[in-house]
């Protein structure tokens, strides 16, 4: 065990582990984007990936739902433990994994549907039909994303007709009707101007309450302010993986400390 992960286990008071990479190699064709990976996913925390672009922050945060393997040139060696099971052994089925684990992207990506349909999406295709039950899934879930009051009228309108930050929280609320264990949430806020990106950042330091998120971000001052722990990713290795506090105030390495300090990137 390295000194990095002695500080990282004696102050996270041993939260349950939900994803544990081990090793986990990945190339496009034969670029290798990933080089042997090792990073816990705690519980009920927020861990973000911070790193210069094309570092590898998105293809990581796509491998944690095996959405990455949809580009066909990709390869893959290693571990992923997602509550103990390795999820790329190919006996694992996806599908278990998406009831399990939400995404949230870049843009946002409502379906051209009502705000109603586009949160009663999910549990309408886990065979949920009751209309009763349906309305107080979407109640919840839009509550729970911090947007039931800009839309509780509007119910039956497009979604399009949101604002872009009141779309992104919508995403959000689509991802928790499915009542996940996991949120990924790939630069969930580079589109959004800076009072709904301000909303989104108090909306995950709420949600970490229920569940256990992951957020890619080229913003350090966002990866500060709202996560946990975080993993500093240069060139497709993890330089460094700490406290946030930590990473922020006395990193460890030079090269994740020239990062922070603006120095590259
Ligand atoms: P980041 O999210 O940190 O900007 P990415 O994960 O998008 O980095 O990219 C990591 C590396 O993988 C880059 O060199 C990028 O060009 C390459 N890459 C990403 N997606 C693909 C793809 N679909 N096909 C081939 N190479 C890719």
């Amino acid at each position: 065990m390295t000194a990095t992960e002695n500080t990282v286990d004696s102050k996270s008071m041993a939260k349950n582990i939900v994803y544990d990479t081990k090793d986990l190699n990945l190339w496009y064709g034969n670029d290798q984007a990933l080089k042997s990976i090792n990073l816990p996913i705690r519980e009920n925390e927020v861990t973000a990936i911070i790193g210069p672009s094309g570092c590898g922050k998105s293809t990581y945060i796509k491998t944690l739902n095996r959405m990455v393997e949809l580009v066909s040139s990709v390869r893959l060696s290693g571990e992923i433990l997602y509550r103990g099971r390795n999820i790329l052994d190919r006996k694992y089925k996806v599908e278990e994994l998406r009831t399990r684990v939400g995404m949230v992207f870049q843009k946002p990506n409502p379906f051209p549907k009502s705000i109603f349909d586009n949160v009663a999406y999910g549990p309408r295709i886990h065979g949920i039909r009751n209309k009763k039950i349906l309305q107080e899934i979407v109640e919840k879930s839009l509550r729970g994303a911090a947007i039931w009051d800009d839309v509780k009228d509007r119910l039956h309108e497009n979604a399009y007709g949101l604002s872009g930050g009141q779309q992104q929280r919508l995403c959000i609320a689509r991802c928790l009707a499915i009542e996940p264990d996991v949120i990924l949430m790939d630069e969930p806020t580079s589109a959004l101007d800076p009072i709904s990106t301000l909303r989104v950042e108090e909306l995950v330091k709420e949600l970490k309450k229920d569940y256990s998120i992951v957020i890619v971000t080229h913003n350090m001052q966002q990866a500060a302010r709202i996560s946990d722990k975080t993993a500093f990713f240069l060139s497709g290795e993890v330089i460094e993986y700490d406290q946030t506090e930590k990473i922020f105030s006395t990193p460890t390495e030079k090269r994740t400390e020239d990062y922070i300090t603006g120095r590259f990137g």
